[in-house]
């Protein structure tokens, strides 16, 4: 077995820094990388790796140094290395070159991205910035494991130094087409390129993010792959598509627990119709707009539909200071008002809309009290929302229509797949789910779970980590 340390290396750390009386207190994130993670430390994954020691996560934080100079920043799981970045970095970086250039462009909104010189500078800079704190941590058997696209000029400028270590970069939000990709400016897609090629195994959430990469490969730096192997003259880059996935057990027994029964007894009580449902941060790419044209035109189609169906949609705040997702959301409002002063009645709502986040045991008694997930996004890296409805349907019933344009379409075919952008198909298959008999729910549901639990969040973990770790062997069998 390999010994050494596990160093991950992530825009945000795995838990917030609150300051009270007595100092600073740790709030670990329960999102899908921290537990992912987690299983690791905890050796619920069988991996041929020894931890020496906690994982080391080394991410951003806002709190100044001087602030936590001498603070312990470790729980049982984590020890985190802060790294500083300075607001005048960090807000060209973090705000300017990711959430508004390569956010915006990789979901194939090129006409919101902004292409700004001061921009790429800044990502260059925070870039250098995790290097530094990596450069005091990492020892020879250290395994390096970076992710996503805030990070993707960091694994060459770890690979420069320190030429041994196994790295592996992940990239959790869709790689666009080589026609999209060459929108950016010669000399930022050959940083960005050579950036990710300085991991051992660079991976995607489907095959076609992977296919699209290979190709900006190819017409970028001119290496060709074999077999998803790239060939540098020194050495042989990985590239293969791990989709992530979530703690399908976790969902699944969440349908028994009290609190979980309670909300679904409440929401059933409540509401007396059909219940169709959905939830998503706010943001462009998630198809709110259309999904909500394509419930109208359901709602136009379909009189007879009218007071036996209730869509509830919750949209979860995000990025809201920024005028993009203002104007947005001012949208979904008027859009919301207009279609429940036409179809509404005293008594009957067609829409019921809320902003605002929802606990655990709210989320899962909603997925667990609704007829219909409709999870329509023009673009989704993944989308884990619609892998969580199939989980916590531990009744095998429910319908889940997706999004053609989510990478988890790739692996979720008993779904009834829309084209999100059509508002016609979103009706009809909305009347087609509101009307599935029981037990073709049950098959379809049935088909998805078996595939959710065997290829869960941990086995996603497992896979990869075992990649990074057999890439020697793979390079020997190939020379
Ligand atoms: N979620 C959340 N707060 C909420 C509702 C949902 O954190 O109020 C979670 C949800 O359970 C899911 C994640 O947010 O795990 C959304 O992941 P997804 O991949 O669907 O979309 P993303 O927001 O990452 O683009």
């Amino acid at each position: 077995r390999t010994k050494g340390r596990l160093i991950l290396a992530a825009y945000r750390l795995p838990f917030k820094i609150i300051q009270n009386e007595t100092g600073y207190s740790l709030f670990q994130n329960s999102g899908g990388l921290v537990s992912a993670v987690l299983s690791l430390a905890q050796g619920q994954v069988n991996t041929s790796f020894d931890f020496a020691d906690k994982i080391q996560w080394v991410g951003y934080t806002d709190n100044n140094p001087e602030e936590l100079a001498g603070v312990t920043l470790e729980n049982e799981s984590f020890k985190a290395h802060p790294v500083f970045i300075p607001p005048q970095i960090n807000e060209p970086y973090y705000e300017g070159f990711c959430n508004d250039l390569i956010w915006p462009l990789f979901h194939y909104f090129p006409s919101l991205a902004h292409f700004e010189n001061t921009n790429f500078e800044a990502y260059q800079e925070a870039n250098l910035l995790f290097f530094e704190k990596l450069k005091e941590i990492i020892q020879p058997n250290d395994v390096i494991w970076i992710h996503d696209y805030q990070l993707m000029l960091l694994p060459d400028l770890i690979r420069q130094q320190f030429p041994t270590n196994k790295i592996g970069f992940f990239f959790h939000i869709p790689f666009p087409s080589y026609e999209i990709f060459r929108l950016l400016p010669t000399t930022w897609r050959e940083s960005i390129i050579d950036g990710i090629l300085g991991a051992d195994v660079v991976g995607f959430h489907t095959n076609d993010y992977v296919e699209y990469f290979l190709k900006a490969v190819r017409m970028v730096v001119g290496y060709g792959n074999k077999l998803h192997y790239v060939n540098l003259n020194n050495r042989i880059v990985k590239v293969d598509s791990f989709p992530i996935s979530i703690d399908y057990q976790k969902f699944n027994d969440a349908f028994d627990l009290p609190e979980v029964k309670h909300e679904r007894e409440q929401v059933r009580a409540t509401l007396k119709e059909k219940i169709i449902f959905s939830v998503d941060r706010l943001d462009y790419s998630k198809g709110l707009l259309h999904r909500l044209k394509g419930y109208e035109r359901f709602l136009e189609r379909f009189p007879n539909w009218h007071e036996k169906v209730s869509f509830v949609m919750v949209v979860v705040p995000s990025r809201d200071q920024i005028e993009q997702y203002q104007q947005m959301k001012s949208e979904i409002d008027q859009t919301v008002g207009r279609i429940n002063s036409s179809f509404g009645k005293m008594h009957w709502q067609p829409i019921i809309y809320q902003y605002r986040s929802m606990p655990f045991e709210e989320l899962v008694g909603m997925y667990t009290a609704s007829d219909v997930a409709l999870i329509t996004p023009v673009r989704d890296g993944m989308n884990l929302v619609c892998k969580e409805y199939v989980a916590s349907r531990k009744d095998v019933q429910g319908v889940l229509i997706l999004s053609e344009m989510a990478g988890a379409a790739a692996e979720l075919g008993e779904a009834l797949i829309i084209n999100p952008t059509d508002a016609e198909e979103i009706g009809s298959a909305v009347v087609r789910a509101l009307e599935m008999e029981t037990d073709e729910q049950r098959k379809r549901m049935e088909a998805m779970q078996m595939r959710l639990r065997e290829y869960d969040v941990f086995a996603w973990t497992n896979d990869f980590f075992t990649q990074m770790l057999m890439i020697e062997q793979e390079h020997k069998k190939l020379s």
